[in-house]
């Protein structure tokens, strides 16, 4: 064990979230993970501080303070200009070291998915990866502050159990949530599914009264075993399905016409101003590429209206979308699992009733 988790757990203090930023540009997990964050750190009565690593990017740390971030740890170097493993790794585990942080929150972008295992095998401790629940129970430790005041209990000490980050992520295929704790190490490290956590709306109030903290670290370039030459943007634009108003999915349904199918939720998704998602099967079948899928191992969305094509309803599906406003599901088979999550179910054709669907839409908008 390293010398940094022999500490006692109840030195460990605040949320810590790492705000991930790429040329400069903020990810929109940042502000959903301090926002969630937020909430965590004022259960257990603790600061909500963010981490940004970057060259020259000061000037981003306030945007982060709107979100709830009472400070912003702003780490820049030139050699952090670009994400590479080893400098952000070793950058965050020094600072993390010397401030101890509790729990420590990354969002489950490429990039987290990469830092987060690496930092928790070098500060000794757990990592639950890919959450899609955070919390803390607080009742234990507000009984023990009850009784330690009424109480002689000479000796008696916190353990600091239920202050425990409770982690909860689908297992067993998604077949059931898994809540995990971290009850030994500190800081309790998740992942955190993009697109889950809901985003607070900004407060310049707390933007304004955010502090920035700008701490020592070593790192030189004999510590990075990469570099990054070039970055190359894909030439093909992805679809953003997470930030979208309305996303029109299409499943297996589409099967005996897979082109029209497609045009078809286009065309939709056109009239609602949105964009086409996907289940995992149209993907799997090499219909569609894998940024349209909506799912436990797609993308997490919560749209205002959420429109499933030809979608039978499956758990892993479920659990990617269900959190919609509106969902409205087009099935021909009425006992299709989609119907139990869906506001307005239809039982029907698709390829019938999406042109219906766009004619209604064009003749309310005309
Ligand atoms: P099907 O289940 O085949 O359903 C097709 C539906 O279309 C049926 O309900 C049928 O009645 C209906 N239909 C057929 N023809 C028409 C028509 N003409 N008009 C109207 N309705 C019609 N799936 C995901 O979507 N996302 C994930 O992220 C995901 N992750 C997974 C992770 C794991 C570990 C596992 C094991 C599975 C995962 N899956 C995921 C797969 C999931 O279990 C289902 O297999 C998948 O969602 C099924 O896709 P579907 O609904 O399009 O197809």
């Amino acid at each position: 064990m390293s010398t940094f988790n022999s500490a006692a757990i109840e030195e460990f203090k605040g949320v810590w979230v790492f705000c991930e930023q790429r040329q400069g540009k903020m990810m929109p997990t940042n502000f959903e993970l301090l926002s969630e964050g937020r909430k965590l750190a004022d259960d257990l009565g603790c600061d909500l501080c963010g981490i940004l690593l970057g060259d020259n990017v000061e000037g981003l740390a306030a945007e982060l303070g709107g979100y709830g971030a009472d400070k912003i740890y702003v780490c820049e170097s030139p050699l952090l200009k670009d994400y590479t493993t080893d400098a952000y790794a070793k950058v965050i585990c020094e600072v993390v070291e010397e401030y101890k942080p509790e729990a420590f929150l990354i969002g489950a972008t490429n990039i987290g998915r990469d830092l987060g295992p690496r930092c928790a095998a070098r500060l000794h401790t757990g990592l639950c990866a890919d959450c899609t629940g955070l919390a803390v129970d607080m009742d234990k430790y507000k009984q023990f502050l009850r009784d330690s005041s009424t109480l002689d209990v000479d000796g008696m000490k916190w353990n600091g159990e239920d202050r425990n980050l409770k982690m909860t992520r689908p297992a067993f295929g998604g077949h059931l949530m898994a809540t995990i704790i971290c009850p030994r190490f500190r800081p309790c490290m998740a992942t955190v599914r993009p697109g889950v956590m809901k985003k607070a709306p900004f407060d310049q109030a707390k933007s304004d009264a955010c502090q920035i903290v700008k701490p020592a670290f070593a790192l030189a370039a004999e510590d990075m075993k990469t570099e990054v030459v070039e970055v190359v943007k894909a030439a093909k634009k992805l679809v953003d399905l997470i930030g979208a108003e309305v996303v029109v999915s299409v499943g297996r349904g589409i099967s005996k016409d897979i082109k029209q199918g497609i045009a078809l939720a286009e065309e939709l998704a056109a009239e609602l101003g949105g964009v086409v998602g996907s289940s995992r099967a149209c993907v799997d079948s090499g219909w569609i590429t894998a940024d349209h899928q909506v799912g436990q191992t797609g993308k997490t969305v919560h749209p205002r209206i959420y429109v499933a094509l030809g979608i039978s309803g499956a758990i892993q599906h479920k659990a990617g979308m269900q959190e919609s406003e509106c969902i409205i599901a087009v099935n021909k088979n009425d006992t299709a699992p989609i119907f139990e999550v869906a506001d307005y179910g239809i039982t029907g054709d698709l390829f019938k009733v999406t042109p219906m669907l766009i004619e209604a839409i064009r003749s309310a908008k005309a």
